[in-house]
């Protein structure tokens, strides 16, 4: 089952007065419960592919389809609520630093209009070990506690599919496989569909089924891990 398949995607940027062509008619499908790496170099166009897969960007051309639906013809209503069903991580976690570990987490559960959250958020924050932690503020934690609790609030509208942008890129090698340990827990307790990408090989050989390298723009290599290296 196909959960997330991209076809013939282009994508280029303004460099002035010629354009740089970050995306090159890339071709991508990804299976319920796989997850996905995309690995390469800097300026490969890692931020750019991931950021095109929810529509943060716009590609020229090609498609993005989520259950065989191209969502690169959504209008703002229906791409607001197939991003409910995209979560994302990052690099450098993007929490708010005036809410406290618990707001952090309910503030996709508010915007959806959810009632009764206060369960689900404490159910979040138990599945990534941080119940004791609710009423502490980002500043007060650790860089793995900070992706713990980005993990939690990606996941807080039950997303079909997770994003990860460079999710261990800012931690260092211990709380790296912990991190990647509790993002392979919740893929099997889910299925849940994952694509990550990053520049770190380790991430690919410790998490990921399947792999593609991206260079140039261009996917210039994919499969299953071990075959690809
Ligand atoms: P990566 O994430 O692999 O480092 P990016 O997707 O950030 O790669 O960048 C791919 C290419 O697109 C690079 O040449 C970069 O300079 C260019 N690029 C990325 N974002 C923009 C932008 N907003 N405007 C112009 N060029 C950009
Ligand atoms: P990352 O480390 O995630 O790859 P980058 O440094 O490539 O991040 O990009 C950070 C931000 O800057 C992104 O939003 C990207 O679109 C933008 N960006 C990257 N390269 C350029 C560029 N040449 N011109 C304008 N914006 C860029």
């Amino acid at each position: 089952l196909i959960v997330l398949e991209v076809k013939n995607l282009n994508k280029t940027y303004p460099n002035g007065k010629e354009r740089i062509q970050a995306l090159k008619n890339i071709n991508l499908k990804v299976e319920k419960g796989e997850i996905y790496g995309i690995i390469g170099l800097s300026g490969a166009g890692k931020s750019t592919l991931i950021r095109t897969l929810n529509l943060l960007e716009p590609p020229d051309s090609g498609t993005v389809e989520i259950d065989g639906k191209n969502i690169v013809k959504f209008k703002e209503k229906e791409l607001r609520e197939i991003r409910r069903e995209i979560g994302m991580i990052f690099q450098n976690f993007n929490l708010l630093s005036s809410l406290t570990v618990y707001e952090n987490v309910e503030l996709p559960l508010k915007i959806a209009k959810k009632k009764d959250r206060k369960d689900r958020v404490m159910d979040l924050l138990k599945l990534v070990g941080l119940e004791e932690k609710a009423e502490s503020y980002p500043s007060q934690l650790s860089g793995g506690q900070k992706q713990r609790v980005g993990i939690a609030r990606a996941l807080a509208n039950n997303p079909k599919i997770l994003l990860c942008d460079e999710p261990t890129s800012a931690l260092d090698p211990v709380t790296t496989k912990s991190i990647l340990n509790l993002l392979k827990e919740i893929n099997q307790k889910f299925s849940l569909t994952t694509v990550i990408i990053t520049h770190d090989m380790g991430v690919i050989k410790n998490l990921c089924h399947k792999v593609a390298v991206i260079s140039g723009g261009e996917l210039v290599e994919k499969g299953e891990v071990f075959e690809v290296f």
